[in-house]
C-alpha cells in the first residue's frame, strides 16, 4: 500500500529558492506515523524540527533502529533503491518535515553521470541487504550470498561500458595506441596547393582497428584523461609539423592545426606544455594553430580572451572551428579574436544550388574578413563547391575532394 501523509501543509518555499512543487512541508503530532514497513516509498524526508523514530516490527516487537533529530535525512533508501520501506517511521514529538520527492531525485540522478548513479544504487542495495541481515531476515552467511547488484538497470550496463572504455583509454595512452592522421588544407588562391594539415586523432585499438575520435574523445572529455591525451596530441602534432616541414625544406612554410577540447583549458599544465612546444618550434611562429569551438566562450568570455592572448604571445594562431553549427553565435564572434574561421560543412552543403544559402555564406565571409580572419571551408567533396567558395573569396579548403585524413607518412609523400 502507499504510505499515508498526515497534516499535509504546503508552505511557502520561495525562501529556499526551489520550485514550490519540489519540496513541501509536513507537520506531524507526537505519535503520528509517517510510513510503515512495506509501504511504497515515494519520497525521502529532511527533519526541520522535532524527532522521528525509525523502527522495525519484523521480530514481533518494536525494535528501534534510530531516533533522528533536526537536519537528519531518512527514507532515502526506499527512494534510491526503488523499493518498499524497510522500516517504519513515527514522530516522537511534534515534528516538521521537508519532503524530497521522487521527481526531484530522478531529475538530479538524470543529471549525474551513469557511474555515479550506478554506484549510488549499488551502495543502497548493499545497505539494504546488510540491514535485512541485521534484522535476522536473511540467514545465509555473507560470503555465500554476494550482494546483488540492482537488476535490469540500464545505468548498470552504461556505467560498466563507460568504465571499460575509460580503463582501455588509460591503457591506450600508456601503450601509445593513439596516432595522428593528417588531412590536407589547400590554398584556393594558389591552384589548390597544400598549405597545411589538420591533425585528427585516431585510436589504433588492437583487434579492432582504427577507432574514430567520436567514439572516445567524448569519454576522455568526461574525465581528466582529456588533459593527458590532449597534451600528447599537441606534442605529436608539433612532431608532425616538423616532419612535414622537413619534407619541403624551407621553400614553403606549412602549418598544422590541432583540435583542443574546451575542457583542456582547465588543465593547469596546458600552458607550460604550449610554452615548451613554442620553444621547440622556434622560428616557426603561426605554424601550429589551435582549433577551438565558440561554445567555450559561453559564460567565461574574459578568461578565454586572456588565454587566446597568451597563445598569440607564444606564437600560436587560434582557429574558430565549426562555424555555422549550433555552437556558434554571432554574439561571441567578434570577442573571440581568432585568426582563422572554419566554415562548417553544413554551410558548404546547404550552399550547393541554393541562392539564399549562398547569400548567407557571402555575409559570413565578409564578416570574417572584416574581423581580420582568413577562412577554411570544411567538408569539400565536389570541385564545384571549391570553385564556388574560391569565387566568394575563401582562402583555404579542406575535404575528401582534396584528400582524406591520412598517416604522417602518406602526408609526407603528398608533398
Ligand atoms: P572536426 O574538427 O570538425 O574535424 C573534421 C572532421 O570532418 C574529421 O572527422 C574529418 O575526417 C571529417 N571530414 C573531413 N573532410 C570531410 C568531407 O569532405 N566530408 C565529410 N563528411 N567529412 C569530412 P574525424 O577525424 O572523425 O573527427 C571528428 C571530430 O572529432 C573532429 O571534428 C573533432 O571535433 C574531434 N577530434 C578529432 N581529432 C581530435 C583531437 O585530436 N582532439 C580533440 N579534442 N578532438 C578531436
Ligand atoms: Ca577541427
Ligand atoms: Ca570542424
Amino acid at each position: 500500500m502507499h504510505e499515508h501523509h498526515f497534516h499535509e501543509t504546503l508552505v511557502d518555499t520561495t525562501s529556499l529558492d526551489l520550485p514550490a512543487t519540489t519540496f513541501s512541508r509536513w507537520r506531524l503530532q507526537a505519535g503520528e506515523w509517517l510510513f510503515r514497513e512495506g509501504d511504497v516509498g515515494d519520497c525521502a524526508y529532511l527533519i526541520e524540527s522535532g524527532k522521528v523514530e525509525i523502527f522495525s516490527e519484523r521480530t514481533g516487537q518494536r525494535q528501534v533502529i534510530a531516533v533522528l533529530g533536526a537536519d537528519a535525512i531518512f527514507g532515502e533508501m526506499a527512494l534510491l533503491g526503488n523499493a518498499l520501506r524497510a522500516a517504519s517511521a513515527c514522530a516522537g514529538e511534534p515534528t516538521v518535515l521537508l519532503r524530497i520527492t521522487r521527481e526531484y531525485l530522478d531529475e538530479r540522478l538524470l543529471a549525474a553521470e551513469p557511474l555515479t548513479r550506478h554506484l549510488l544504487r549499488t551502495v543502497v542495495s548493499r545497505c539494504r541487504e546488510a540491514m535485512d541481515r541485521l534484522h535476522g531476515l536473511t540467514i545465509e552467511p555473507l560470503l555465500e550470498s554476494p550482494a546483488q547488484l540492482p537488476k535490469n538497470d540500464a545505468d548498470h550496463a552504461l556505467a560498466l561500458t563507460r568504465l571499460r572504455v575509460e580503463e582501455s583509454l588509460e591503457h591506450a595512452l600508456a601503450q601509445s595506441e593513439f596516432e595522428l592522421y593528417y588531412q590536407p588544407i589547400v590554398d584556393l588562391r594558389a591552384a589548390a596547393k597544400i598549405a597545411g594539415f589538420e591533425a585528427l586523432v585516431r585510436w589504433n585499438k588492437p583487434g579492432r582497428g582504427l577507432v574514430p575520435p567520436s567514439e572516445f574523445i567524448p569519454v576522455a572529455e568526461e574525465t581528466d584523461l582529456i588533459h593527458r591525451l590532449g597534451r600528447w596530441i599537441l606534442q605529436a602534432a608539433a612532431d608532425g609539423l616538423l616532419a612535414l616541414q622537413a619534407q619541403v625544406r624551407d621553400q614553403t612554410p606549412l602549418f598544422v592545426t590541432v583540435n583542443l577540447s574546451a575542457r583542456q583549458l582547465q588543465d593547469a599544465q596546458l600552458l607550460p606544455e604550449l610554452r615548451q612546444i613554442a620553444e621547440r618550434l622556434k622560428g616557426q611562429r603561426g605554424r601550429l594553430k589551435l582549433e577551438l569551438t565558440e561554445s567555450l566562450m559561453i559564460g567565461c568570455v574574459e578568461p578565454v580572451q586572456q588565454w587566446v592572448q597568451q597563445c598569440h604571445e607564444l606564437g600560436f594562431d587560434v582557429v574558430l572551428d565549426d562555424f555555422g553549427t549550433g555552437y556558434s553565435s554571432l554574439a561571441y564572434l567578434h570577442r573571440f579574436d581568432a585568426d582563422t574561421m572554419k566554415l562548417d560543412r553544413a554551410f558548404v552543403v546547404a550552399m550547393h544550388g541554393n541562392a539564399a544559402a549562398e547569400t548567407v555564406v557571402r555575409g559570413v565571409i565578409r564578416m570574417a574578413h572584416e574581423l581580420q580572419m582568413n577562412i577554411v571551408a570544411e567538408g569539400i567533396e565536389m570541385p564545384e563547391s571549391a570553385e564556388q567558395l574560391r569565387a566568394l573569396g575563401v582562402e583555404y579548403a579542406q575535404g575528401y575532394y582534396f584528400g582524406k585524413p591520412m598517416t604522417l607518412a602518406a602526408a609526407r609523400a603528398l608533398l
